[in-house]
């Protein structure tokens, strides 16, 4: 079992196109964001610091 296997899954802020890992994804309801932006909804309409990625709610 030495092969790398790290499930990824995409953000679930429909606009955000990060993927993050399942093990650090940050988890509301079931669901996995990428960070807590995401995952408030973007209260304060900040962006996800990622590169190329252009949700802030
Ligand atoms: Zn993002
Ligand atoms: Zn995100
Ligand atoms: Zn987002």
């Amino acid at each position: 079992m030495s092969s790398v296997n790290v499930e990824m899954v995409k953000c679930a802020c429909p606009d955000c196109v990060c993927v993050v890992s399942l093990e650090k994804a940050v988890k509301r309801e079931e669901k996995a964001f990428c960070c807590d932006e995401c995952a408030d909804g973007h209260p304060e309409h900040n962006g996800c610091d990622h590169a190329g990625c252009t949700c802030h709610g």
